[in-house]
C-alpha cells in the first residue's frame, strides 16, 4: 500500500474497502474446530506420539515437577521436535524471548549444516534447543549490562509449549525462552514471572498443609485469563496520521458530534470486515495452541475485545504476547491496523487488559473458589484475607506495576479504574469479612447459611454486576480480576507482582498459623478457631482496602484520602514504587528479582516513559508545522481574500473582518504554541527519572496548550483544507 498523503485520498480509499471474495472453486467452507486447534504446538500429545516412552517419561517430569533436563534427553527431543517442524515446511527456529521493550524478540537459525559434499543436512542439538545466546546488546538492562558485555542468554521455558509461527511460505519454529545477562540477571519478563510463580507455590502449600488438604497435590500454579480491549480503523487512515503511524495513538483531534454517547457499539452487532479478521485471528491462535473464547464490539466505537479461556500463569503470558501479535499481524489482510495503545483517542474510551487471577493446584482445586464444604471455606477465606493483606500493604507497587505514559490516559480518567488500588469484594463476601473480623462468621447475607456455598455466588454476582465496574481490583466469583493493566502492557510484570506480594501474605499468615497450632497442624477441628483468631486482626488492620462502590466518584477520591490509601496519578509518581525498601525487599526476599534488578527496571520505566513522551511531543511539533499550519494558512487566506473582495464591492464587512481578525489571532497562538513545545524537547538529563519529571510538568502541560488550540482550529477550518483524518473519518468508517 502506498502511503497516502491527503485526507480526501484517504477517505476515498477507505470507503472503497470490499471484503475479499474467495475464488470460485475455493472450499470457504471452515474446517472444524478440533482439527485446527494445536495444530502448530508440539504439543504434550505429539511428544507422547513421537518420543520414546521412557524419554516422554523424563520429559513431563522436567516439565511439571521440574526435574532437571540432562543433554542425552534434550538430544533426542530436539530430533523429535525438528522432524515434526520440518515435515511443516520449517525451515528455521527461533528462541523466543520478551526482554523489557514489553515486546517478544527473535532470531532465526536455519536448520541446514552442509554435509561436505555439496548437499544439507537439517539438525537441531538438544543444545541449541536449551541455550541460545543472541547478541543482545541492544535490549534494555538498565545498567546491569555494559555494551561491550554483549553476552545475553536465552534458555528453554519447558513449561511453555514450542509452536509454529507461520507468515506466508515462512515457517519458523518458536521456542519459547527466557533470556539472561551473562551474569545471570534477568533482562526480560519471564524470568522473574517463573520465580514468582515458585513462590506462590511455596506459600500456597504452606497453607493447604495447615489445612491438611495438601494430600495428592504437587503443586500450586497460578492461572491467568487476560480479556484484551483494542481499536480497529482503517489503514488507509491510519497511513495519513503520523501520530498513529507513531505513536499509537492521536495527539490532535477534535471531538466529534457522535462519539460513543449513545451506547450503540458495545455489544452491537460485529461489523462484516471486522468479523473476518477476527475470524482469521482466531485460526491462527487456535493452530497455535490459543484457546480463545470470546469476542465483542466494546463501548468505543472501532473498540473490540478478545479473551481466552484462563490457563497456568507462565503460559497465558506467552500466549498474550502472541494473541497481541496475530492481532497487528492479521488486520492488514483485512486493510485494517489495530491498534492496542490505552487511549488512542481523546474523549473516547481507553482500552484495557483485565488479568483475571487465581491460584489453582496442580489437581484442578481452583484456591479462590468460594463453592466448597465448611472448612474448606476457611480456606477459602485465608487465601483470600491474604489477598486483601496483599494489595492493602502493596498497594503502591501494584500501581507502579501497571505505571506507562500511555496508561495515564486511562487510570484515574473517569473511565478506567480509578489510580487509587482498591478491592471490590461485593457485599456478600464484605459481610463475611465483617464477621470473621469479630469471631466466627455465622451467616451469609441474605439469610443463607454460613457456608459460600454455590447459593450465595449468584446472589454476589447480581449485587456486583454493575458497581464493581470502576473498581480496579475485584473479586469475580472465583477469582481476581486486575483491570487496570494497559492494553498494550504484557501481563507478565504486573503477574510478577501479583504473584510476589501474594506470596509474602501467604508466608506470613502460614507463619501464624503454624504457630498457632503447632502439632496439630493439618486437624480440621483445632484449625478454625486458629484461622479466626489469625484473620480477624488482620482483616480489622487491612479492610481500609476494601471498597464497592463507585470508583470514580469524588467523594471515594476524599474517603480514600481519610482511608489513608495511596493514591499515584501519573507514572512518575507511580514509578517511585519501584524503588522503596519494602517493594525491593519483597523481591529479594523471594528470590523474584535482586536489588540490581529492580534497580534495572526502575530505570528502564523511568527511561520509557522519557522517549515515549519525547516521541509524541516530537511528532506534535512536526504535524503542527508540516500539516496543521499549512492547511490553517490556506484557510486564513481564504478569509482575508473575502474580506478583501467584500470591501473593494464597497460592501460592509466588519463581523467578518473581526472573524478573520480572531482566527489569525488563534493562528498565531497556534505557531507560539509550537515553538514553546519545540523549545523545551531541547532539554536533556543523565537521569531519567528527573527527565521525566521534566517532562511531566513542563512537556505535558505544553502538548496539551498545542492540542487545544489546533483541535479549536480543526472546528474552524474549512472541512477539505484540513489535512488529516478527523475522529468521525477514523472512527466511524468500516
Ligand atoms: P467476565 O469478566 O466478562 O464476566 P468471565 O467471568 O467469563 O468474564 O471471565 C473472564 C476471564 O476470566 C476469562 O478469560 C476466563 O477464562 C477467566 N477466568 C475464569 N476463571 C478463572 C480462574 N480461575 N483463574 C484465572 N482466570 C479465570
Ligand atoms: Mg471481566
Amino acid at each position: 500500500m502506498s502511503l497516502i498523503k491527503s485526507r480526501q485520498e484517504a477517505i476515498a480509499a477507505a470507503t472503497q474497502w470490499r471484503d475479499p471474495v474467495p475464488a470460485p472453486g475455493v472450499d470457504a467452507s471452515p474446517a472444524r474446530l478440533e482439527d485446527i486447534f494445536g495444530s502448530d504446538v508440539f504439543s504434550e500429545r505429539t511428544m507422547r506420539e513421537r518420543l520414546p516412552k521412557d524419554v516422554y517419561q523424563r520429559l513431563m517430569r522436567t516439565i511439571k515437577k521440574g526435574e532437571k533436563l540432562d543433554h542425552e534427553l534434550a538430544d533426542i527431543v530436539a530430533s523429535a521436535m525438528k522432524d515434526w517442524a520440518t515435515e511443516r515446511g520449517a525451515t528455521h527456529y527461533t528462541h523466543w524471548f520478551q526482554p523489557l521493550t514489553g515486546l517478544t524478540a527473535e532470531k532465526h537459525d536455519s536448520f541446514i549444516t552442509p554435509d561436505g559434499a555439496g548437499g544439507i543436512l537439517t539438525q537441531f542439538s538438544g543444545s541449541a534447543l536449551t541455550q541460545g545466546e543472541p547478541d543482545a546488546s541492544s535490549f534494555p538492562s538498565g545498567g546491569v549490562r555494559s555494551t561491550f558485555e554483549a553476552r545475553g542468554y536465552t534458555a528453554w521455558d519447558c513449561t511453555s509449549p514450542v509452536f509454529l509461527n507461520r507468515s506466508g511460505a515462512n515457517v519458523t519454529l518458536c521456542i519459547p525462552t527466557a533470556f539472561v545477562s551473562w551474569t545471570g540477571e534477568a533482562l526480560d519478563t519471564k524470568t522473574a514471572l517463573l520465580r514468582s510463580i515458585e513462590a506462590v507455590n511455596t506459600q500456597a502449600m504452606r497453607i493447604l498443609r495447615v489445612f491438611g488438604t495438601d494430600a495428592g497435590v504437587t503443586r500450586v500454579i497460578t492461572t491467568l485469563g487476560p480479556e484484551q480491549e483494542y481499536f480497529l480503523v482503517d489503514r488507509n487512515l491510519y497511513f495519513a496520521r503520523p501520530d498513529l503511524m507513531t505513536c499509537d495513538r492521536t495527539l490532535f483531534g477534535a471531538k466529534p458530534p457522535k462519539g460513543q454517547q449513545l451506547e450503540d457499539h458495545y455489544f452491537g452487532s460485529i461489523p462484516p470486515r471486522v468479523l473476518s479478521f477476527m475470524t482469521e485471528v482466531e485460526r491462527e491462535l487456535y493452530r497455535c495452541g490459543v484457546p480463545v473464547k470470546t469476542r465483542h464490539n466494546e463501548v468505543a466505537p472501532a473498540q473490540y475485545e478478545i479473551a481466552p479461556v484462563f490457563e497456568s500463569a507462565t503460559v497465558a503470558c506467552d500466549h498474550q504476547m502472541l494473541l497481541m501479535e496475530t492481532l497487528k499481524r492479521v488486520a492488514p489482510r483485512y486493510g485494517l491496523q489495530c491498534i492496542l495503545h490505552e487511549k488512542p483517542f481523546a474523549g473516547i474510551n481507553g482500552s484495557g487488559k483485565h488479568n483475571n487471577w487465581s491460584m489453582s493446584t496442580d489437581t484442578g482445586q481452583n484456591l479462590l473458589d468460594p463453592r466448597e464444604e465448611t472448612h474448606s471455606n476457611m480456606q477459602f477465606l485465608t487465601y483470600c484475607v491474604a489477598v486483601i493483606r496483599a494489595v492493602d500493604l502493596y498497594a503502591d507497587f501494584l500501581r507502579a506495576a501497571v505505571a506507562s505514559a500511555a496508561n495515564d490516559h486511562r487510570l484515574g480518567a473517569n473511565e478506567a479504574p480509578p489510580a487509587i488500588i482498591s478491592i471490590f469484594l461485593g457485599d456478600m463476601l464484605s459481610d463475611i469479612m465483617d464477621q470473621l473480623e469479630k469471631g466466627l462468621p455465622r451467616t451469609t447475607k441474605k439469610g443463607g447459611r454460613l457456608d459460600l456455598g454455590a447459593t450465595t455466588l449468584p446472589a454476589l454476582m447480581r449485587d456486583s454486576g454493575d458497581r464493581n465496574r470502576t473498581s480496579p481490583f475485584a473479586f469475580t466469583g472465583n477469582k481476581f480480576e486486575f483491570r487496570a493493566v494497559g492494553s498494550s502492557a504484557t501481563s507478565a510484570w504486573p503477574m510478577t507482582v501479583l504473584n510476589a506480594i501474594v506470596a509474602e501474605s501467604m508466608d506470613y499468615i502460614a507463619g501464624q498459623l503454624e504457630r498457632a497450632l503447632g502439632k496439630n497442624i493439618g486437624d480440621p477441628k483445632k484449625v478454625q478457631s486458629a484461622v479466626v483468631a489469625v484473620l480477624g486482626p488482620i482483616i480489622k488492620k487491612h479492610k481500609r482496602v476494601i471498597f464497592n462502590g463507585d470508583g470514580y466518584s469524588e467523594a471515594w477520591h476524599k474517603e480514600a484520602e481519610r482511608r489513608g490509601l495511596p493514591n499515584m496519578k501519573d507514572t512518575v509518581e507511580a514509578l517511585t514504587a519501584i524503588k522503596s525498601k519494602k517493594n525491593v525487599d519483597v523481591m529479594v526476599k523471594y528470590d523474584i528479582l535482586t536489588r540490581r534488578e529492580m534497580e534495572s527496571r526502575y530505570h528502564i520505566f523511568y527511561e520509557k516513559y522519557v522517549k515515549q513522551v519525547t516521541i509524541e511531543a516530537e511528532t506534535m511539533v512536526t504535524m503542527a508545522r508540516r500539516q496543521i499550519l499549512p492547511a490553517v494558512q490556506m484557510h486564513q487566506r481564504r478569509l482575508a481574500e473575502a474580506v478583501a473582495a467584500t470591501q473593494a464591492a464597497d460592501v460592509d464587512c466588519e463581523d467578518q473582518r473581526s472573524e478573520l481578525e480572531s482566527f489569525v489571532e488563534k493562528v498565531c497562538r497556534l505557531m507560539k504554541a509550537t515553538d514553546a513545545l519545540d523549545g523545551l524537547l531541547e532539554h536533556h538529563d543523565a537521569d531519567p527519572a528527573h527527565h521525566a519529571r521534566f517532562i511531566r510538568d513542563k512537556v505535558k502541560p505544553s502538548m496539551s496548550d498545542l492540542r487545544e488550540i489546533v483541535d479549536d482550529l480543526e472546528s474552524l477550518v474549512a472541512d477539505e483544507l484540513w489535512p488529516i483524518p478527523t475522529y468521525r473519518d477514523i472512527l466511524f468508517i468500516k
